[in-house]
């Protein structure tokens, strides 16, 4: 595609955008600052306008109905969680029956790795990327230790190579390859955090199930993000949260995908709890625990309804949209903000910035992260003084998303004008 990096090319995309008025439905922050470009809807998602009011219903309907409201208010919430299914069946590419959603990310892999990650004494390890959230990395290591296993002999991580940032896939699947034998799992973010690098889900699957491993993705980076089709890939689980791309709201309930083929495995071992139990012998509290089919089957507790109101309303912008057309906008609102820094990096060559993420949209969601070596941190204050949201990794990353639903393309020209000026001021000096 061509870009330029004019002010006039900027707004003929914008008025040019099929979901231009997505932006207007959310609330952006303002921070004291005249202008403001939020671009970390890979950390905190923005409010959309009609969570208040859902939250609000919710509410409301607790103060008029007290108990009763599990059944009698508008949406019961004795089965408030159903309400959510479909929409994000939708975004994860999954039938109805093996998604749900409850409780949050971490606790929900734990959850997941009761059933999916069952090692003997010959077949025990986990593949992963290095580099992985901090979170999953202190899963992975607890999970080793939990069943017996010293981390440093059961999590193979496939790194980068020398002088690289990016993992290649050649190098996982010869690592898959060279474990086949003592294989349990493959497990990857299906994102990467840091450097927005998409790794190639079907392909690992396949490569996991060769040799007789399970598939499990952690999709906090990619829900919401990237075109995901679990069912169609095979994936055995997947788990994410719904606060980044999602924008159900800080800390809320995360998702979970159980392929179809386990979703009637009732032997596998799983911790149970009443709302995983049948529904229809749920209320009869007697001995033995006899799970519900598909995911369901993994819930533990009843529902925390505020924060699924807000999430159900956030799902139906989504439903709406169409992750196939949000897709597309991305594809070319980050390929402009790629195109940006690029320019810039050209011209500031003593700013020694560079793009780490995969140039192939093929191999990205929204996210590209900005290597910013011997500036560290001061770019990135002076960034967001400036009004530009973004993130800052040690030891010198940028991490950026333009959002397709809300950000547009005069935000990434008026990132990169922001960003010139700095860089010019810095000159300067
Ligand atoms: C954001 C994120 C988490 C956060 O986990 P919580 O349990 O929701 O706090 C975990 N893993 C990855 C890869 C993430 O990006």
């Amino acid at each position: 595609m061509h870009y330029a990096a004019t002010l006039e090319f900027a707004r003929a995309q914008d008025a040019a955008d099929p979901l231009r008025a997505y932006r207007d439905r959310f609330l952006f922050p303002s921070l004291g600052t005249p202008e403001l470009v939020y671009f970390t809807g890979h950390s905190l998602g923005l409010q959309p306008r009609t969570v208040k009011a859902a939250v609000e219903l919710e509410l409301d309907e607790w103060a008029k109905y007290g108990v009763e409201g599990h059944f009698h208010s508008t949406n019961p919430w004795y089965s408030y969680h159903e309400l959510l299914t479909p929409a994000m069946a939708g975004i994860v590419g999954a039938k109805e029956s093996e998604v749900v959603c409850m409780n949050s990310l971490t606790t929900n892999i734990h959850l997941l790795f009761v059933s999916f990650y069952r090692p003997t004494k010959t077949r025990y390890k986990i593949i992963s990327e290095a580099k992985m959230f901090p979170s999953d990395r202190y899963l992975l290591e607890t999970q080793a230790k939990f069943h017996g296993f010293e981390p440093e002999d059961a999590i193979v991580e496939v790194a980068p190579r020398d002088g690289e940032t990016l993992v290649r896939e050649a190098d996982i699947l010869e690592a898959i390859e060279a474990n086949a034998d003592e294989l349990a799992l493959v497990f990857f973010g299906g994102v990467n955090f840091f450097t927005g690098q998409l790794f190639n889900m079907p392909r690992l699957t396949a490569a996991a199930h060769a040799v007789g491993a399970v598939a499990g993705f952690d999709l906090a980076h990619a829900a919401g993000n990237v075109l995901l089709s679990l069912h169609e890939w095979d994936v055995d689980f997947a788990a994410w949260c719904s606060y980044k791309y999602l924008n159900s709201s800080p800390g809320n309930v995360g998702g979970i995908f159980v392929h179809e083929r386990h979703g009637r495995s009732f032997d596998l071992p799983r911790f149970g709890g009443w709302w995983g139990h049948d529904k229809k012998t749920r209320f009869q509290m007697k001995h033995g625990f006899q799970p519900m089919e598909g995911a369901e089957g993994w819930q533990l507790s009843n529902v925390p309804v505020l924060g699924m109101a807000a999430m159900k309303a956030s799902l139906a912008i989504f439903a709406e949209a169409g992750m196939p057309a949000l897709r597309a906008k991305s594809e070319r609102l980050t390929g402009y903000l790629e195109y940006t820094i690029d320019e810039i990096a050209g011209a500031f060559p003593d700013a020694r910035i560079s793009v780490i993420t995969p140039r192939d949209a093929c191999d990205r969601g929204c996210q590209i992260s900005m290597d910013v070596a011997g500036r560290e941190r001061k770019l990135f204050d002076d960034l967001v003084a400036a009004g530009v949201i973004v993130d800052f990794r040690e030891p010198c990353v940028i991490r950026m998303a333009p959002v397709p639903l809300y950000n547009s393309f005069e935000d990434v020209f008026t990132f990169g004008r922001v960003l010139r000026e700095l860089l010019a001021a810095g000159r300067a000096q």
